[in-house]
C-alpha cells in the first residue's frame, strides 16, 4: 500500500492511497489543476484515479472533486447528506460517478476495502475512512472535535494513522479569533488540539501503531514544530518515541511518500 499526503489544512486537504490495483483520493479540497498538478510530482496518474472519498462538505476538502470527477471520470463516494450538501457547488457530475456510501457499511473498490466511520464536526454529516487491503491498513482522522471509542474501534490496529493536530490550545485561546469562532474550534464538533491528537496517538502507539502523519494544522493557532513536538514529547514520556515515526503533513506541497 501506499500513501502519500497532498496538501493538507484549512488552506484544503487532498491525500492519495494506492493498492494493488485500487488508487483513490480522499478528499480533493483544492483546484482542480493543484490536485493534478501534486498528483504529477508524486508519480500518480490521476487517469487511474478508481475515486474520490469525500470525507465532508466544507470547501477545504470539496473544491476540486466536481472538476476531477468530470475530467478523469472519477467516481465521488460520499454520503447522502454530503452529496446533498455539495451539489449545488460542484458543477455537473455524471450520475454513475455519483457513489452514495453510508458509515459502518464498509464498500471495496478494486483490492481496498474501505470503512467510512462518523466523525464530530459542525459540517452535514462527516466521516472519516479507514483503508485496508489483505495486510495493511490506513486511517484517515481530519476535522473532528473528539475521537470517541466507536472511532478509536474503526482505526486501531492501522499501520499508519493519519491524525489531525489541529490547534495549541494555548495559542488558540490567546489569538486573534473571535470568541464564537475560538470556541467553535476548540468544541466537540470543532477540531482536534495537538494534546488531543497526542493523548490518542499514546494508545494507538501502545497497540502497536508505528507510522503516524499529522494533519489539518491551523495556520493561525499552531506551529508545525510545536504539534510534531507535543506528540513526540508524550511518546517520549512513553519510552516510545523510538518506535514511532512522526511527521507533519506539509500544507502546500506532497509530503513523504509511505510505503508499506
Ligand atoms: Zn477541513
Ligand atoms: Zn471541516
Amino acid at each position: 500500500m501506499k500513501f502519500c499526503s497532498l496538501y493538507s489544512g484549512s488552506s484544503g486537504n487532498s491525500m492519495y492511497i494506492e493498492g494493488a490495483h485500487g488508487k483513490v483520493l480522499v478528499d480533493a479540497g483544492l483546484s482542480g489543476i493543484r490536485i493534478t498538478t501534486a498528483l504529477q510530482l508524486i508519480g500518480a496518474d490521476p487517469t487511474k484515479l478508481k475515486g474520490i472519498l469525500v470525507t465532508h462538505d466544507h470547501s477545504d476538502h470539496i473544491k476540486g472533486i466536481g472538476i476531477l470527477s468530470r475530467k478523469f471520470n472519477i467516481p465521488l463516494y460520499l454520503n447522502e447528506a454530503t452529496w446533498m450538501a455539495v451539489k449545488d457547488q460542484i458543477g455537473k457530475v455524471r450520475d454513475e460517478n455519483i457513489c452514495l456510501v453510508e458509515k459502518d457499511r464498509p464498500f471495496s473498490i478494486d483490492d481496498l476495502w474501505i470503512r467510512p466511520f462518523s466523525l464530530h464536526h459542525d459540517a452535514a454529516d462527516p466521516m472519516g475512512y479507514s483503508i485496508s487491503t489483505q495486510t495493511r491498513k490506513i486511517s484517515i482522522v481530519t476535522d473532528t472535535g473528539i475521537l470517541d471509542e466507536a472511532m478509536y474501534g474503526a482505526i486501531r490496529s492501522s499501520d499508519l494513522v493519519v491524525m489531525e493536530s489541529n490547534h495549541d490550545v494555548n495559542m488558540l485561546m490567546a489569538g486573534p479569533y473571535p470568541y464564537f469562532l475560538k470556541k467553535r474550534v476548540a468544541g466537540n464538533q470543532g477540531h482536534l488540539s495537538n494534546d488531543s491528537a497526542a493523548d490518542v496517538i499514546i494508545r494507538l502507539a501502545e497497540e502497536g501503531l508505528t507510522k503516524v502523519v499529522l494533519a489539518h494544522l491551523s495556520q493561525e493557532n499552531n506551529f508545525p514544530l510545536l504539534a510534531l513536538e507535543t506528540t513526540k514529547n508524550k511518546l517520549k514520556e512513553k519510552g516510545l518515541d523510538q518506535v514511532v515515526s512522526v511527521e507533519v503533513a506539509a500544507r502546500y506541497e506532497p509530503g513523504t511518500p509511505y510505503e508499506l
